[in-house]
């Protein structure tokens, strides 16, 4: 699929640097990097760029007026530079925290100004644009497939365009790709242009650096399903009309659906939405939201609820502590080194083909979790045949159970509400008659600390020690 070369190369849209990244937009980012381990898992190499926008994007939806980096800078008293450097600092500690590898490149838009305006002037040339007060604007009628990935249908919006949100503007899908600065303003970031001092349209920068640092044509392209519609659509139409070869710029689209924020939408005092370390104060482990990513498929909403998180943190810890007891696990990447490290137990085997078979399915994350918690508890795995499968859940899943302190997993407190439900699982499976799985179920609540007695009035539970 990738060029002979065996890379895949692949470009993430990345942060607007003008506040932390709140936990919905790093699901896109912990999306990508389970995306990225999938194809280093199946045997290729990946080369990744993931850019920062510290310019560009512009407050208003109709790309008028000003950066949300000069808004940001103006609010809290700081330069732009101040601003970007800031939250770029705090995004690289936030892909730290959920165990997201590093791209190889995060290019700043600010450092590619040239090359966007020799990107525009080409586009210029081939007669793709028009001049108006506010700047530069890329002419969508001259592209017939545009909004073909967002299946937008542009027959209304030329009539859209009659409420003239941008003076002169021949259609609501134009887009800028010079953003003027108004005649008597003198913008925060500004530079000169063909077209007047002023800065990028925020679409220009993704199709600038990405071939640049990847090639004109790469494999994968990836974001939020929010992209889709509008960002990834305006790439493809400058980028195609910029290469005029009649070839799909990028092979491949990938974008992860929403996490609702619901509740937790409700910002609080430092007036931001719901951070990775936010989540760290409650006493949650970042790993812990990294698995509740997981739990869900990239394609399906998500509805993120602090009792979601609550049980995948007490999953978390029951993997750790159970993997802890298979003693060192060893370190894996690739589907042939998982089997190499089974060796002949066919039973551990049969679960790494099972999983491959899993995140080869359009990355089903929720079958792979699924996977590793029914091995560890299968009598038919070897201790190493385990290790081989904890180790090859580790590579896809980016949860490196090998490394996370135990202490990570011996929170003080029990969670209670997943005991009760434990409890009254196994009653149901004794009613049932089932009985191994009962024996399952006590298992796991000894493991848990906890012992069940079955009195006459149902069962009651204790810690132990
Ligand atoms: P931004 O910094 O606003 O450009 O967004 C960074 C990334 O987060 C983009 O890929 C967005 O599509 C994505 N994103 C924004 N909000 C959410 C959300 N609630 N859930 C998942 N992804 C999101
Ligand atoms: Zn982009």
């Amino acid at each position: 699929m990738p060029a002979s070369d065996g890379v895949v190369r692949m470009y993430t849209c990345g942060p607007t640097v003008y506040s932390y990244a709140h936990i919905g937009n790093l699901r896109a980012y912990t999306f990508a990097d389970t995306l990225r381990r999938a194809l280093l898992w199946k045997g290729w190499q990946v080369e990744h760029v993931i850019n920062i926008t510290d310019v560009g994007h512009a407050v208003a939806e109709a790309e008028l007026g000003e950066d949300k980096l000069e808004v940001a800078a103006a609010r809290e008293r700081r330069t732009v530079e101040e601003i970007a450097e800031l939250y770029t600092e705090a995004f690289f500690a936030d892909l730290a925290a959920l165990n997201i590898l590093p791209a190889q490149h995060y290019p700043r838009a600010t450092q590619y100004v040239d090359e966007m305006i020799a990107f525009a002037e080409r586009l210029v040339e081939r007669g793709f644009t028009y001049e108006i007060e506010s700047g530069l604007y890329f002419d969508t009628s001259k592209d017939p497939g545009y909004g073909r990935l967002g299946l937008i249908d542009v027959s209304g919006q030329l009539e859209g365009a009659r409420v003239e949100e941008v003076p002169g503007r021949r259609a609501k899908t134009d887009f800028a790709l010079w953003r003027a600065e108004a005649p008597g303003q003198l913008r925060a970031m500004r530079w000169n242009s063909p077209w007047g001092w002023g800065a990028p349209g925020w679409h220009l920068e993704c199709s600038v650096m990405s071939m640049l640092l990847l090639g004109e044509h790469f494999d994968m392209h990836t974001g939020g399903v929010d992209h889709r519609q509008l960002h990834h659509v305006n790439e493809i139409a400058q980028s195609e009309a910029y290469l005029g070869d009649g070839q799909p710029w990028v092979k491949f689209w990938l974008h992860n659906e929403f996490l609702q924020l619901g509740a937790a939408k409700i910002s609080k005092s430092a007036g931001h939405l719901l951070t990775v370390s936010d989540l760290a104060k409650q006493g949650f482990h970042p790993l812990a939201y990294r698995l509740f990513l997981l739990g869900g498929h990239y394609r399906a909403q998500l509805e993120f609820t602090t009792g979601g998180l609550d049980s995948a943190q007490t999953t978390l810890r029951r993997l750790i502590r159970r993997t802890s007891a298979l003693g060192r696990l060893p370190v894996v990447t690739t589907a042939s080194e998982a089997r190499a490290i089974a060796g002949d137990d066919t039973a551990a085997l049969g679960v790494i083909d099972e999983l491959d078979e899993a995140i080869s399915a359009d990355l089903n994350t929720p079958r792979v979790l699924a996977l590793l918690q029914e091995s560890l508890r299968d009598p038919a795995l070897s201790e190493q045949g385990q290790r081989a499968v904890v180790a090859a859940s580790s590579a896809v899943l980016g949860l490196p159970f090998g490394e996370l302190e135990p202490v990570a997993a011996d929170g003080p407190e029990l969670d209670e509400a997943a005991v009760e439900k434990l409890v009254a699982d196994r009653e149901a499976a004794r009613s049932a008659r089932d009985w191994a799985r009962a024996d399952a179920l006590r298992a796991e609540l000894t493991e848990l600390g906890v012992q069940v007695t079955d009195t006459a009035d149902g069962p009651t539970w204790t810690r132990l020690g």
